[in-house]
């Protein structure tokens, strides 16, 4: 017979034993006790397949009651952590998808705030008393601020892209330049969104080299609409021709067939005059006689994630009208918060304090290492023995596919770890540590060093309130 396995002789405690401990009890205070009976019960099955398993060097596992509570907390507490929550953006992608996009006012969040908690007149005419309109809390400011003469607002610009192709050119032709058949990134690739918006895309011109005389072959009696896209995350150099956007719509005009520009970015004011590289504003895209625009809203814009469409009222009616419209429509918290960044707009002279996404952007690079040197001493101290920290300079992006090419100067610090072997591991396990943070700090590893840019650091106190307690295991 064979030597019964050492498990045979360790005892756990059973569930309500557990759940009778005075630690157990305080916890079932905080999280209620449904969800510390399940955190007790799911310790202790892993420890009991953990010391069946454990055979093969692995420590076995304890039943000491004191220490199934101690996991059972860590299993509750991460349970009760919302798994969205802030961190710091140190990339240097001011607008950066993965880490949310543009940081929003104060204004925003108030307005928010305001019609989260209770009922609103989301779509009720309080001066009439009749049903209202969405689109009515915002439309008065996006056509006051782009010369648009009508606006709609979507879950988000690929959305507004969908809707627009959806409504006014369904089982019809559609003239794209190939030069501006683009993947935003994610999923976004113009043909597809074309195909499942059910037109038929129709290529004009090639890849390097579009000309006005290509669109004025393509269209003929099936065309729906001219669709041009901003071509924002990337630029093709060198031999190239595009149609110019005045002549192209004066074309569409004549022929009688919209013009669509899908912007991206889109911003509403001249980003030039802050001294930042040019991006085509709304307002130009429709005195160059786009016919409808569509842009983001959480881009330039510096708002909540949103699609905007503006542009002539028929067409914006038409676009209205379509059943993908509710299908796609945005909450009251986009529309408060839309609406009270909108209105930030109506006062340019305090707009650069207001809004974040702007005022990051334009931030001086004195301010930003101003910021970091703050930093630096706390940081080194936690990695003394580690690494060490030196002051650099280095180079933003706007992101959200906006100027790929062009860098805004920034300044931030380098972590530069001591380990003379292995510095691959070592920066795996610093970029590993800082995300476990509280607040998680999100840096880049660029030339074999951990680059930390300030450029999104406003608040140098909350970030040194998390890196005194960074350590990175050895
Ligand atoms: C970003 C972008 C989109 C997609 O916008 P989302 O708001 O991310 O949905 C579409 N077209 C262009 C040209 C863009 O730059």
């Amino acid at each position: 017979m064979p030597t019964p396995a050492p498990t045979a002789s360790i005892r756990f405690p059973s569930v309500d034993r557990v759940a009778n401990h005075t630690r157990a009890l305080a916890l079932a205070k905080t999280f209620g006790r449904p969800a510390v009976i399940e955190a007790i019960r799911d310790e202790l099955d892993e420890r009991r397949t953990r010391l069946v398993g454990g055979f093969d060097g692995t420590a076995p596992a304890s039943a000491d009651e004191a220490q199934v509570i101690d996991g059972a907390q860590t299993r509750i507490e991460r349970l009760f952590q919302p798994g969205l929550r802030p961190v710091f953006n140190m990339t240097g992608t001011v607008l950066h998808t993965n880490l949310g996009r543009a940081p929003m006012p104060q204004e925003a969040i108030d307005a928010i705030a305001a019609v989260a908690t209770g009922a609103s007149n989301l779509e009720f005419d309080l001066a009439a008393g009749v049903r209202g309109d969405r689109d009515d809390h915002v439309e008065n400011l996006i056509t006051r601020l782009t010369g648009a003469e009508a606006a709609t607002v979507v879950n988000n610009n690929a959305a507004a892209v969908l809707l627009v192709l959806n409504a006014l050119a369904l089982k019809r032709e559609v003239p794209v330049s190939r030069g501006e058949l683009i993947e935003i990134g994610g999923s976004f690739r113009l043909p597809d969104i074309m195909a499942r918006a059910g037109c038929k895309l129709c290529e004009v011109g090639t890849t390097n080299r579009t000309h006005l005389a290509d669109f004025a072959a393509a269209i003929n009696p099936r065309t729906a609409l001219v669709m041009k896209a901003h071509t924002s995350n990337f630029i093709v150099q060198g031999f190239t021709a595009t149609a110019p956007e005045r002549a192209l719509a004066a074309l569409c005009r004549e022929r009688g067939v919209p013009f669509v520009n899908d912007l991206g970015c889109g911003s509403l004011i001249d980003l030039a005059a802050y001294g930042l590289p040019q991006e085509p504003t709304v307002r130009s895209a429709i005195d160059n006689g786009a016919d409808i625009v569509t842009f983001s809203g959480d881009k330039l814009l510096g708002g909540p994630q949103a699609g905007i469409i503006a542009g002539r009222a028929d067409l914006i009616a038409k676009i209205k009208r379509s059943p993908l419209k509710r299908a796609l429509r945005v909450d009251k918290m986009t529309m408060a918060a839309l609406s009270a960044v909108l209105r930030l707009y109506l006062d340019p002279e305090r707009l650069c304090a207001r809004l974040p996404t702007l005022r990051l952007l334009t931030r001086s690079v004195d301010s930003i290492r101003a910021c970091a040197a703050r930093v630096q001493p706390v940081l080194a101290a936690s990695l003394a023995g580690w690494a060490t920290i030196a002051p650099i300079n280095c180079a933003s992006e706007i992101g959200s596919g906006s100027q790929p090419l062009e860098k805004l100067p920034s300044a931030g610090l380098s972590i530069n770890p001591l380990a003379a072997r292995g510095r691959g591991t070592a920066l795996k396990r610093l970029s590993s540590a800082m995300r476990a943070l509280p607040v998680p700090v999100i840096g880049r590893i660029e030339n074999d060093l951990m680059v930390l840019d300030f450029r999104c650091v406003e608040d140098a106190d909350a970030l040194i309130a998390q890196l005194a307690h960074l350590s990175v295991p050895q």
